[in-house]
């Protein structure tokens, strides 16, 4: 199937204009638009075939819980999008009253079995709420972004918290990297890629009051492997690959000691207000 080429952005309706083989860029919002059709949340899904129930997993979460953990463990929380459970894991662990949830029921099941916590289909959640939802890479995901706010406001009581991991569409490493980035990857998964301009005006138009937000590498132990990957990811063949690869971890070298800007993964913590815009 070619590539699709969406007339109006999906996330303001603006403009775009074709930036990448599967992305477009908004002209108006600062974002990128998939070009590809969306794939299905089931057995296959990549991150759950590479890495469910994986050490992994659990250090991504253990980073997670690093990060958050002070607006977490004193309050109920929600794990929207919990894929195999690792981060209520990991928060159960640290005494945290963290639940998980996923439309993916192979990973559901998987996160039950683990017996870490409590997790839940969305139909079984219908009226619980929450002081506080994680959505830790999910926020991309979804075709629609108003689809994303109306599920995760559902589960928030009003003035809890609203914790985002995404994407950073203006991630130095694009720059350094260009087309061979890693966060162009997967664009039947990763619907739309988020600058900070773009999230924090999609949350401030809905109530939203942003408490923190920073942008940190990518959300693995060696994320260094995924970064260096964009040196060579679009070359074909092994042999092909290996010849570029010095020159992929001499750009990973100068891009972490010598190249400023933001990184590769935008991280927003919002309190949800009554101020909302529409
Ligand atoms: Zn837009």
């Amino acid at each position: 199937m070619p590539p699709l080429q969406p007339e109006k952005c999906s996330v303001c309706s603006g403009a775009t204009r074709v930036v990448e083989p599967a992305y477009s860029e908004c002209m108006e919002c600062d974002v990128l638009i998939s070009r590809t059709s969306a794939a299905v949340y089931d057995e296959d899904y990549y991150y759950f075939k590479a890495h469910a129930r994986s050490r992994e997993a659990r250090e991504r979460a253990q980073i997670l819980w690093r990060y958050f953990s002070r607006y977490i463990d004193s309050c109920t929380c929600l794990d929207f999008g919990c894929n195999d459970g690792s981060f209520v894991e990991v928060a159960t662990c640290h005494g945290a009253r963290c639940e998980g949830t996923d439309v993916n029921e192979r990973a559901l099941a998987l996160a039950k079995a683990g017996g870490g916590g409590s997790f839940w289909s969305p139909q079984d959640l219908v009226g619980r709420k929450f002081q506080c939802v994680t959505a830790f890479d999910v926020i991309e995901h979804f075709d629609i972004v108003d689809e994303f706010f109306e599920r995760v406001d559902g589960y928030l009581e009003d003035n809890g918290r609203l914790i985002i991991t995404t994407p950073n569409k203006n991630s130095k490493w694009r720059k350094i990297y260009r087309g061979g980035w890693h966060g162009f990857g997967i664009p039947q998964y990763h619907r739309f890629i988020m600058s900070e301009r773009c999230l924090c005006e999609q949350l401030q138009s809905r109530g939203f009051l942003i408490e923190e937000l920073f942008t940190t590498k990518p959300l693995e132990t060696r994320g260094w492997k995924l970064l260096v990957a964009s040196g060579y990811r679009l070359k074909n063949g092994v042999t092909a690959k290996i010849a570029i690869l010095p020159i992929a971890v001499a750009k990973f070298i100068v891009g972490s000691i010598l190249v400023g800007g933001e990184e590769d993964t935008l991280c927003v913590v919002a309190r949800k207000t009554q101020g909302r815009r529409h």
